[in-house]
Order: structure tokens, then C-alpha cells, then sequence
């Protein structure tokens, strides 16, 4: 089959609504490192991890090795109503590396199941169906999840089951609040977040929920401490926290292990997701006990926390841990930032590079007027493929670079994609 007959097939039987990229995607087939090769044989250097799922890179032999050893037994998954020895290691590994004191766990499949539970878990626990959210935000794609995503693109929240209110936070670039020292951006926001409480609910909010660095939204980072001081205000209203850490957890950030460990809080609950399988599909909340328990009917999940993907994910953490890979995000990620900015110098069209360690965002603008420039971006993101090299694309106005390679990345595969986007970024002129 040809894959142009391939990509008939696709959109003969798959919804509309799928987000794809490139106007015709491409089947990846194989992996090793951090790169892959499609199936008409092109290999490119994976700059998105997939989409941040393969933490750790293509063809690792300790994932490999753990799930095969599962596989061994003959049993792939029966129920989680049965004990399974490796949940319970992940989950005390989990609990402890979280920094939540007295902490309990609970493993979905995805990001979206991590935050409905994390949703479920704060409205019950606190009776109320009111949540504060962040402007610019994505958690999902489930009914609860979509209305609590302040992005336009990848929200429905007229239909909401949720009370949601958005408060103003990471992303600053586009905001009238760009050329704020960041204290006194912080002010800015903390002074939003108490007049949102005070003047749009009711008073009594179940929680917020916010990623400490957007992803979806573009790489949007607020300034270290944003959190610690909107923590402050939510203690007084008696509103709980929610990091929101499918993207940002396990030291890709360079600085932390966790993205909200920047801000120097500890949180009433974190999501997880994305990288922690390295490719097996596993999420999940770990959460102060109190706040795991609120939920007093039954509940489960058939998939969630299966031997295969918690005998990956517990491989994938101890093989980012032992060759202390977050330190590799940190040094990779500043290689990428100054030649980011150098490309910035040279070309005015990169209006912004943000983000950390391996999370980083370049967006893109119409030098003339700083306005968003989709087109050129998708031209990017196209030019870069040409030559060998995947990005991400986001952005509340589609026109954000996304980079996020697996933390194994070489600092001479990190040159070697630099040098392919300053190559296209010639092709704009
Ligand atoms: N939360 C964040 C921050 C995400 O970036 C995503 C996915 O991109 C989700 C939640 C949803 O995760 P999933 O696609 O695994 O349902």
C-alpha cells in the first residue's frame, strides 16, 4: 500500500476533528535513539518526543526487557480488580519522588483520565462544581477536561459540567502585561486571581488547576514563583491546588523533577501522563490521601495501571533516574536556548524563545507588526521535515515551534538541529 492510499484510508474512517500535522502526516515505522524513520524509508531526529511521549528516546532494552519479561508470563492484563505487584511499586516510587506528604496514587490511561479524576477528586472533596483554570490552558479532550481548557482551539465551554473561571498567569508575551518586571507581572496575576474569586464565584471554589509550564498553549512559562504566591491566596480561600504535570513532570525541565517544584510548592494533587510509559499508554493523580479518599462511591479503571504499562513506566523512571537525565535536559536545554536566541538575532520573524530544559518554544511573528504568523510557521515546521528534523507546533494562535526531544538528546544531535531551523528559517525570505 502506498501512502498516499494510506492516508485515503485515514481520513475515509478517522474523525474530522483529529489534529494531524503536515497536510499529509507521516507513518512513523521505526525508532532507535531519538530518531525514527517513516515508511517510505526518511529518517528524521524526533525534536517532539513523539508528542513528549518517548521521555527517554526509541528502542530502550530496559523498557523492552521489563515488558517483555510481563509478556513472559503469559498475561498481558486480566483487571485491576486483582492486586498487581508492579502498580504497587509504581505507586509508592510515584508517591515518594512527588514531595506530597502522605501521598496516594491512582493510574489511568491518559492525561485526560488523569485530570477528570483530578476534577472528580477536588469537586468532591470540596462540594462544589466552581474551578478556576488559567487562561490559555489545555487538559484534555474529555467533557470535563475540554471545559476546563481556557484555549479557544481545543475547548468547548459552553457545554460545561463544570463552573469554570479563567485566571491570568502563564502566557505573557501576547498579554498587555509583557513589559512588566516579572514582580511585578506576579502582582498583576495574584491581584486577577483574588478579584476572580472575589467578584465571578460564589466563594466556594473547589480548586485550581494549571500547568506550570503550558504546553499545548505554546511552551507559555510563567515566572518562577507565580505559584507560590497564587498558593497563597488559595490557602486563605480554602481552595485547592492542581499541578497539572502531563507534560512537565519527570526532570524534563531541567531545574526540578517537577515543573511546580520551580515555584516552590507542594500541591494538593499532580497529573502525570505523557513520557512516563516511554510510548505504553499510562497516566495518573497522585494526591494527599485525604483528597484521594473524597470519592466515596466505587470506582475503577479497567486498563489503568496495567502490568504492561506500569512494568514500562517503572523502567522508564528508573532508567531516567539512574543516568540522572533531568541534568541532561538542563544542559541540552541551555545549549538550545542561546542558539535559539542567536537564530532570533539573525531573524526577527522568531519573536519569542521561551520555555526550559527540554520544553522549548519559539514564536513566531510578522516582524513588521509582532502579530502572529501562522503561515509561516506551518511553512517552518514543513521545512524543517524536509530537512530532517520534527518539531511541535501550538500556540494559542498556531504560530509556537515546540521542541521537546527525548532527555537522552546528544549536544551534537542539539547542533545539528539547530542548524536545520536556522536553514529554514532562510527559506522565509
Ligand atoms: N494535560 C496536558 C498539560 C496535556 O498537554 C495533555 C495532552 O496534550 C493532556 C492533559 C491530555 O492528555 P492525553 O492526550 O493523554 O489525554
Amino acid at each position: 500500500m502506498t501512502h498516499a492510499e494510506l492516508w485515503e484510508r485515514h481520513k475515509a474512517v478517522m474523525p474530522a476533528w483529529l489534529a494531524l500535522y503536515y497536510e499529509e502526516p507521516i507513518e512513523i515505522v521505526e525508532g532507535s535513539g531519538r530518531r525514527v524513520t517513516d515508511g517510505e524509508g526518511n529518517t528524521y531526529l524526533d525534536f517532539f518526543a513523539g508528542i513528549l511521549t518517548n521521555a527517554i528516546g526509541y528502542d530502550i532494552a530496559e523498557i523492552s526487557d521489563a515488558v517483555r519479561e510481563q509478556l513472559g508470563t503469559g498475561v498481558a492484563h486480566t483487571s485491576t480488580v486483582y492486586l498487581i505487584r508492579k502498580q504497587i511499586e509504581l505507586a509508592e516510587q510515584i508517591a515518594e519522588l512527588s514531595g506530597i506528604p502522605d501521598a496516594k496514587v491512582f493510574f489511568a490511561n491518559s492525561g485526560t483520565e488523569a485530570n477528570e479524576t483530578a476534577l472528580l477528586l477536588a469537586t468532591q472533596n470540596r462540594r462544589s462544581n466552581q474551578v478556576l483554570a488559567m487562561r490559555n490552558s489545555y487538559h484534555g479532550r474529555a467533557f470535563g477536561t475540554v471545559a476546563i481548557t481556557g484555549n479557544r482551539g481545543w475547548s468547548a465551554s459552553s457545554l460545561s459540567p463544570v463552573n469554570v473561571q479563567y485566571v491570568q498567569g502563564a502566557y505573557r508575551y501576547r498579554s498587555p502585561f509583557r513589559d512588566l518586571s516579572d514582580a511585578d507581572y506576579v502582582k498583576v496575576c495574584v491581584d486577577d486571581l483574588r478579584n476572580v474569586i472575589e467578584t465571578t464565584t460564589s466563594g466556594d471554589v473547589a480548586c485550581l488547576i494549571a500547568e506550570p509550564i503550558q504546553g499545548v498553549g505554546g511552551f507559555s512559562s510563567p515566572p518562577d514563583g507565580l505559584y507560590a504566591a497564587f498558593k497563597e491566596v488559595l490557602d486563605e480561600y480554602g481552595i485547592l491546588f492542581i499541578s497539572d504535570e502531563v507534560q512537565t513532570g519527570w526532570g524534563r525541565t531541567g531545574d526540578h523533577f517537577w515543573g511546580i517544584q520551580a515555584h516552590d510548592v507542594v500541591p494538593d494533587a499532580m497529573t502525570f501522563a505523557k513520557g512516563l510509559g516511554n510510548g505504553f499508554a499510562i497516566g495518573g493523580v497522585v494526591a494527599r490521601a485525604e483528597l484521594m479518599d473524597s470519592v466515596k462511591a466505587n470506582s475503577l479503571s479497567t486498563f489503568g495501571g496495567n502490568p504492561i504499562s506500569t512494568s514500562a513506566a517503572k523502567a522508564t523512571i528508573d532508567y531516567l533516574l539512574d543516568k540522572d537525565l533531568q541534568a541532561n535536559a538542563a544542559k541540552r536545554g541551555a545549549q538550545l536556548v542561546d542558539g535559539l536566541r542567536g537564530i532570533s538575532d539573525e531573524y526577527p520573524e522568531l519573536g519569542d524563545v521561551r520555555g526550559k530544559g527540554l520544553m522549548l518554544a519559539a514564536e513566531i511573528v510578522k516582524p513588521d507588526d509582532n502579530t502572529p504568523d501562522a503561515a509561516s510557521t506551518a511553512k517552518l515546521q514543513q521545512e524543517t521535515k524536509n530537512r530532517g528534523l520534527l518539531v511541535g507546533k501550538g500556540g494559542l494562535y498556531g504560530n509556537v515551534l515546540r521542541m521537546a526531544p527525548p532527555m537522552t538528546l546528544t549536544e551534537d544531535e542539539a547542533a545539528e538541529a539547530l542548524e536545520i531551523i536556522r536553514e529554514s528559517f532562510g527559506t522565509l525570505r
